[in-house]
């Protein structure tokens, strides 16, 4: 595998085509914030989800990538810069879970490459016996791609929500240890007028409760499908959930530009660039 094509945002965000051996492609992003570094890998070419505000959720699906060629992205980012790669996200494009053995045997692999489990995420979207099996095959922090307060959002959002609804992700992340795991992370794309009212906000709150140790990452959605809500109306969601006792905060979206951030990756896009 190797690395064909990259390109900078103005953030400093680099985003990079990375060619398999049998030449299907995935995207990976380096992500500056202060004094980390943090590469965002695909776990699968394409994604079977298809979550309708993602781009990669548009391709279809190829194939599992192997553990091998998830952790390959890190060493070949890594050998094009000079800065230490200090955190990993599961998060780029596919869906970590559907791959479970590859993805865990990656964290392993990456933990005895000297990289502590607090600096290693893996991001779902909720397959809930492989929540469970993740808490006890490795050590890693998990999130949780929730993204609305029902099923009824959800559904609509995240069409893997009709076989798993809310509850019983919520379930399995009860299961999860998160005394040697960490906060769970929940991330919810904030999209105008779907998801984003004081209502939501609210209900958001009520079904988190059962949850101690919690952090609430809003992103403001990327112009794929749908469109963000205004600055205004994200900071009264993110003070809602604050009242609510919740540490919660919206995260900075990065590489918007070229089109490297949340939701936004697709090979195709960047091979049409080319
Ligand atoms: S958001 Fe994640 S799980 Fe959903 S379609 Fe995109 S890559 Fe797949």
């Amino acid at each position: 595998m190797n690395i064909i094509s990259e390109i900078k945002a103005q953030d400093n965000t680099r985003k990079f085509l990375i060619e398999l051996d049998d030449n299907l492609k995935v995207e990976s992003v380096l992500i500056t914030h202060k004094r980390t570094l943090c590469a965002c890998v695909s776990t699968q070419v394409g994604c079977p989800v298809g979550c309708t505000f993602c781009a990669t959720g548009k391709m279809g699906f190829s194939r599992n990538l192997s553990a091998e060629e998830i952790v390959g992205q890190i060493s070949l980012m890594q050998s094009v810069t000079e800065q230490k790669i200090t955190n990993i996200v599961f998060m780029g494009m596919g869906e970590p879970l559907l791959n479970y053995d590859n993805v865990v045997k990656a964290v392993n692999d990456l933990r005895k490459q000297s990289y502590s489990w607090q600096k290693i995420t893996v991001s779902t979207v909720g397959i809930p016996d492989k929540i469970r099996q993740l808490g006890k095959d490795t050590q890693c922090q998990l999130a949780i791609s929730l993204h609305a307060p029902n099923d009824v959002i959800r559904n609509k959002l995240v069409p893997i929500n009709q076989k798993f609804p809310i509850k019983d992700v919520l379930d399995a992340c009860k299961e999860f240890p998160f005394s040697r795991h960490g906060p769970l992370m929940i991330e919810y794309i904030l999209i105008e007028n779907v998801n984003d009212k004081l209502e939501h906000a609210k209900e958001l709150a009520a079904l988190l409760t059962p949850f101690k140790h919690i952090v609430i990452n809003l992103i403001q959605c990327n112009p794929v499908v749908f469109s963000p809500p205004s600055v205004e109306t994200a900071k009264a969601f993110k003070q809602c959930l604050i009242d609510a006792g919740y540490k919660t905060i919206i995260r900075t979206t990065k590489g918007v530009d070229i089109d490297a951030a949340c939701g936004m990756l697709a090979t195709k896009k960047i091979l049409n660039a080319v």
